[in-house]
């Protein structure tokens, strides 16, 4: 079969004029487009580091389980990442391992939202605000951010990088609440601005990018190892940039987002008897304090019910032609360079994740046969007949 269904990512938009456009976010905070979302969470953690300039050896938290550019951008600012592992079978940080890592140095705490599910940010704000330190949401996996509909953020982050909700093959922004603006005014005006020009050259990079996201030209990119498709890898952060972003563009982006038709519900009823085969759906554990409408996922997230099985379904998924994944297929920690960085430490709850996470693809072109495909395989893993269905 010469098919693969990409894992992740929508297609990149084309700006479009006539599009009204308001931020969801813009009473509470106020937006900075940046390069990336590495560098608007770089700056954010500088902000932090700003504020608390007495400290010497600066700390920032940040989930055992993530993107490496977490470490990158933490580091940039000469900021120790304190690794926090997570509450057992959740993407959340441990509420008692946060407590414990607080300490004086301290200065931000940054809230990973997972594939779509945001972090628990009412119980975080009320941590940060009584020990003085920043709440960061990094949004990057999750459109539109948690704090745009409640402020508890400090600052947030979002990405347009490709696999993010908003593919705008680059960019991110920096969303910095009201009472804080003008204190981060002069720190922003510091950092270069460049412009994301919508020229000849972005319009066949767009061209290139949403042909490479079809079935077949896929299946080859995957297998051009110098590619790298697929791998989690520590980069170094080396500047940090403002971005000049066409409002027409990141306008099209937004409503595209929300125009696009997804599968997340027909799983949601396709995968539900696995739940006897001891497997656990990662969108049960969204907190309704945060968001009112179900999150939007990015990749929909289950929990094997061992290593072994999830081992085994990536395999035979991906032999069917789903892109299924491991995601970042270990423990931060336990990704090359980060422990230099980081330090030593355990994060069982993280590394069990790690092992037993599988992604589905939840994108717009998923297909009612794809999930009939997935949930078959899903049963045959679990030792169990597939099921006919009408
Ligand atoms: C992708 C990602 C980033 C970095 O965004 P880039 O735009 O790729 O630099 C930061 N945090 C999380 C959680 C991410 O998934």
């Amino acid at each position: 079969m010469l098919s693969k269904l990409r894992p992740v990512g929508s297609r990149v938009p084309l700006p479009r004029l006539e599009e009204e456009f308001r931020v969801p976010w813009e009473a509470d905070y106020l937006t900075q487009f940046m390069g990336s979302g590495t560098e608007a969470l770089s700056a954010a953690v500088a902000f932090a580091v700003g504020r608390k300039a007495g400290v010497q050896a600066p700390e920032v938290l940040i989930p055992a389980y993530g993107c490496p550019d977490l470490v990158a951008a933490v580091v940039a600012q000469g900021c120790r990442p304190v690794l926090v592992d997570l509450e057992a079978s959740t993407s959340f940080m441990d509420h008692d391992r946060i407590l414990a890592a607080l300490s004086d140095r301290t200065v931000a705490v940054v809230a990973v939202g997972f594939l779509g599910i945001p972090e628990r940010l009412a119980q975080l704000s009320n941590l940060c605000r009584h020990n003085g330190v920043l709440l960061i949401e990094d949004s990057a996996q999750c459109f539109p951010p948690a704090c745009a509909g409640n402020p508890l953020a400090d600052i947030a982050v979002l990405s347009f990088g490709r696999g993010k909700p908003i593919n705008l093959m680059g960019g991110g922004a920096l969303l910095i609440r009201h009472d804080h603006s003008h204190e981060a005014r002069p720190l922003l005006q510091a950092w270069l601005l460049r412009k994301l020009r919508v020229d000849f050259r972005w319009r066949i990079k767009r061209l290139m990018f949403n042909f490479l996201m079809a079935r077949f030209p896929y299946f080859v990119l995957e297998r051009l190892p110098f590619l790298g498709i697929g791998q989690t890898r520590l980069h170094r952060l080396q500047a940090i940039h403002r971005l000049d972003v066409p409002e027409a563009l990141f306008a099209a982006g937004v409503n595209r987002f929300f125009s696009l038709e997804r599968p997340q519900s027909r799983y949601v009823s396709a995968l539900k008897p696995m739940r006897a085969f001891g497997w656990e759906s990662l969108c049960d554990i969204a907190d309704p304090a945060v968001s009112q409408d179900d999150p939007i996922l990015l990749r929909f997230p289950l929990l094997a019910p061992d290593p072994a099985i999830r081992d085994k379904a990536l395999e035979a998924l991906n032999a069917a032609g789903i892109g299924a994944s491991a995601f970042y297929g270990r423990a931060l920690r336990e990704i090359d360079g980060v422990s230099a960085l980081a330090g030593d430490g355990e994060d069982p709850c993280a590394r069990d994740f790690a092992a037993r996470l599988l992604t589905l693809p939840a994108h717009e072109d998923v297909t009612s046969a794809d999930i009939k495909c997935v949930a078959d395989v899903l049963f045959i893993v679990s030792g169990q007949a597939p099921r006919v269905t009408g």
